[in-house]
């Protein structure tokens, strides 16, 4: 059992906090968000996350985990993660800011020696930076690792307990060593390198998942032209070994609050050492394209949006979770509002934090109500609740069943046993 301090109570804070104390440790998880940590001490999850509610309940009451603002509580932590954020600057590089604030408030805390954890996504050589930071604000000895974060949202704790690997970069096998330990009781495969190393894996990966989304976007737009159907296409690919089928779902594109600023962060990271990566710059490009892509078609179609009642399904930047930074809703509820739609929206989880980004739009308690009277309907986010949906509500409800799937929901042999009129991303169009 260690003593470790979590800094940042967000989505990846608060999985590691809840799962580091889940395997035995003692975790003190801080955050300057008075708001969440009140509602976690009242064992309320200020996310939505798959069964994280009930796991930071049961760990409370084995007293193996705290929440708190008070920087004084690390003071006896033997480790301490840093998670977080690294939002992105308008130049796309990551803002690292809320870092060095928190470590120099780590700095001016600690009371002995200390090993700090970067779980947070930061650009090659921060860690290096931060630990000469922090050595020259303390006299005790610090150690500083880089241990990025894979976790999915949606799958979170999922991915805590049962992740593909634990990355490690360190400088001295020691801290390494300390790490490993701390995660031994997980079952995961632990690669260790150097800090560098362990920094770029984070951002090459995001890089190339971006790039699998856009690569198979593309196909599928050219599908579109020659008559293919791009879920069998990618079936197909995705039966190579080399190749794997996931992340080759055709779609209206990537979201969420880390392959937007990450594929962004790599392009600036890569220009600072003059080297120009065009195929990132690419996949960025492209993603933006299909953001626009339904409204795009829509538009063909009905000539004009202008006061055109349209129902958005999905808000989300996928399944499983709340959160909606740089979801694809985002880009298309703006383009809708700003073409004169009146717009109806319904997500199974999001809508709480939708309301504050969206004034304009209404929305509906279920998704019976979302699509009565409506005229089109948009498919955004791919949750089981619309994949398992019934076709013939869509025909019973809306005056004419129109729907733009912009996630592929729906098998189109079963499409065409119904009067709907259907649009998905890179097969061909039901009329
Ligand atoms: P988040 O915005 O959900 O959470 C960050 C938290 O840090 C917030 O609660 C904020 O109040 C807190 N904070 C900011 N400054 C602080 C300070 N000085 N002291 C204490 N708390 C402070 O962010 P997130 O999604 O959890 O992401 C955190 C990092 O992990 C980012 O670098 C991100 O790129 C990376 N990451 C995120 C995911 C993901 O799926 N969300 C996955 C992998 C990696």
């Amino acid at each position: 059992m260690k003593k470790i301090a979590v800094v940042g109570a967000g989505y990846v804070g608060l999985v590691t906090s809840v799962g580091l104390a889940h395997i035995g440790h003692q975790v003190t998880c801080i955050d300057i968000d008075h708001k969440k940590i009140d509602s976690l001490r009242r064992g309320q999850s200020p996310i939505y996350e798959q069964s994280l509610e009930p796991m930071i309940q049961e760990n409370q009451r084995q007293n193996r985990i705290t929440f708190t603002s008070n920087y004084e509580e690390l003071q006896d932590a033997e480790i301490i993660m840093l998670a977080v954020g690294t939002p992105q600057l308008s130049d796309g590089s990551a803002n690292l800011t809320f870092i060095y604030q928190a470590a120099e408030r780590i700095a001016h805390t600690v009371q002995q020696p200390v090993t700090i954890v970067v779980k947070s996504t930061v650009p090659v050589g921060t860690c290096e930076k931060l630990h000469e930071y922090v050595q020259e604000r303390t006299p005790h000895p610090v150690e500083l690792a880089s241990n990025p974060e894979f976790l999915r949202e949606g799958s979170a704790l999922k991915d805590f307990f049962e992740g593909d690997r634990i990355v490690i970069g360190a400088n001295h096998e020691e801290t390494s060593q300390l790490i490993m330990e701390m995660y031994t009781p997980l079952q995961i495969p632990i690669m260790t390198t150097d800090l560098a190393s362990a920094e770029m894996i984070k951002y090459a990966s995001n890089a190339f998942l971006a790039t699998k989304i856009s690569f198979i976007n593309e196909i599928a737009s050219i599908c579109e032209k020659v008559g293919a159907n791009v879920e069998d296409v990618a079936n197909g690919m995705g039966m190579d070994q080399r190749i794997a089928p996931s992340f080759l779902q055709a779609g209206i594109g990537y979201g969420g609050s880390c392959f937007p600023k990450d594929t962004k962060a790599l392009v600036q990271m890569a220009g600072h050492v003059e080297h120009r990566f065009e195929l990132l710059e690419s996949v960025i490009h492209v993603n933006n394209k299909q953001q626009n892509k339904l409204v795009d078609q829509m538009k063909e179609r009905f000539d004009t949006l202008l006061r055109k009642r349209v129902t958005v399904l999905g808000l989300s930047f996928k399944p499983g979770t709340d959160d909606l930074r740089e979801a694809a809703s985002l880009v298309i509820i703006d383009r809708l509002l700003r073409e004169g739609a009146s717009i109806t929206a319904y997500d199974p989880i999001a809508m709480p934090r939708a309301k504050e980004y969206f004034p304009a739009v209404t929305f509906a308690s279920n998704v019976e109500e979302a699509l009565s009277e409506s005229e089109v309907a948009i498919i955004v986010t791919e949750w089981d609740e619309f994949k398992e949906l019934p076709l013939h509500y869509y025909e019973e409800l809306m005056d004419e069943a129109i729907i733009f799937d912009g996630r592929n929901c729906y098998d189109l042999e079963q499409v065409k046993k119904h009067r709907i009129e259907y649009y998905s991303v890179g097969r061909p169009v039901i009329r």
